[in-house]
């Protein structure tokens, strides 16, 4: 199930507005009273004053003679005024927004009304010490047998009045598979192209490897090609560097640690040990980290990472420094030979 929240705008009756605008006014007061208090208690005491204290003062609040106006209005908009307090605290201390501002009276305001703070009936709406509903102007339907959940009412600061009711929409349907795997693709690359300045990838034959029947479901399900064209884009974007990595580099059957290759490495063998040097792979580790190697070499030399042979075992090493410096050894030796045709 979905929540979904259906904005409208109202045209309040003049005794609706005067107790909204109270209301609003009042919202305003406590949350700004509570950022205060939570301010001062930080900056003279390191104390963090938290959501249970300021609800606590609140009710003390309510008994001071100066503030016997906030018993006029509902108390449950006061309440999600602290409630909002504290989640744009918890937004602060993550990173994810600013400091808490103070609120303005010119910039409009807002009321938040929980389940038992107003009545839903007959498509009509109540709010707690309202004597008559709403006037809502419809302008879309809302879903069928549906209640809100929680109903916001804004005015703007040009003085127009919203309504906004969350509710659980049973029309929303649950993303298709084909969408989701898509929602997950974009996720995955945004992160990835986030994370790093650098990614290598292999430049796998995709249409070679959709011929063996083993492999194309595996390589359907996790849809290589579109995370690799997303890749391409998105580094593009953000700047970032994308190295494909020869296909024929063999990335699986070389030892990370020593360069050995093996012969064969059948598709089913997850993990092996390495015959010269002895240590034990996971099959997709290694390969990673062979990539990420050849990946980094390639920055570093410019160059494309070519097929070694058993020859030129120990060639890639972790550091691109070394792959770099025995890069350039092998070019030497290699000088004057005849090049083998690529296949
Ligand atoms: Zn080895």
């Amino acid at each position: 199930m979905t929540e979904k929240a259906y904005q409208y705008r109202f045209y309040p009756t003049p005794e609706q507005e005067e107790l909204l605008r109270r209301t609003l006014g009042c919202v305003r007061l406590v949350y700004n009273k509570a950022l205060q208090t939570r301010i001062e208690g930080w900056y003279s005491r390191q104390e963090r004053i938290d959501y249970k204290q300021t609800s606590a003062m609140l009710t003390q609040w309510k008994k001071q003679q100066e503030l016997q106006f906030l018993n006029e209005v509902s108390s449950v908009p006061l309440q999600q005024g602290l409630s909002n307090l504290q989640k744009a605290f918890a937004n602060f201390w993550a990173g994810r927004a600013k400091y808490p501002n103070f609120k303005k009276k010119r910039s409009g305001g807002s009321a938040e009304f929980t389940r038992c703070a107003f009545k839903w009936k007959d498509g009509q709406l109540w709010l707690a010490k309202c004597g008559e509903p709403l006037p809502i102007r419809w302008s879309r339907t809302l879903p069928e047998n549906c209640e809100p959940s929680t109903v916001t009412v804004r005015l703007d600061a040009s003085g127009r009045w919203f309504v906004s009711l969350l509710v659980e929409d049973h029309t929303v349907k649950v993303l298709p598979q084909a969408d989701t795997r898509k929602d997950f693709l974009h996720k995955l690359t945004t992160r990835l192209v986030r994370e790093n300045q650098t990614i290598a990838v292999e430049d796998l034959a995709v249409k070679n490897m959709m011929k063996n029947h083993k492999l194309a479901q595996a390589i359907a399900d996790a849809s290589w090609y579109e995370l690799v064209r997303q890749l391409e884009y998105k580094c593009q974007w953000y700047g970032r560097t994308l190295v494909k990595i020869d296909r024929w580099f063999p990335s699986s059957k070389r030892c990370g640690k020593c360069g050995h290759v093996v012969d064969e490495l059948p598709l089913d063998v997850r993990e092996w040990d390495c015959p010269e040097c002895g240590i034990h792979h996971d099959r997709d580790i290694n390969a990673a980290k062979n990539i990420k190697a050849a990946g980094l070499a390639v920055i570093v030399c410019g160059a494309n990472i070519r097929p070694e042979r058993r020859k030129s075992i120990g060639q890639l090493r972790n550091t691109p420094e070394r792959s770099l410096r025995e890069r350039s050894q092998r070019e030497r030796s290699r000088r004057g030979k005849k090049q083998k045709p690529k296949s």
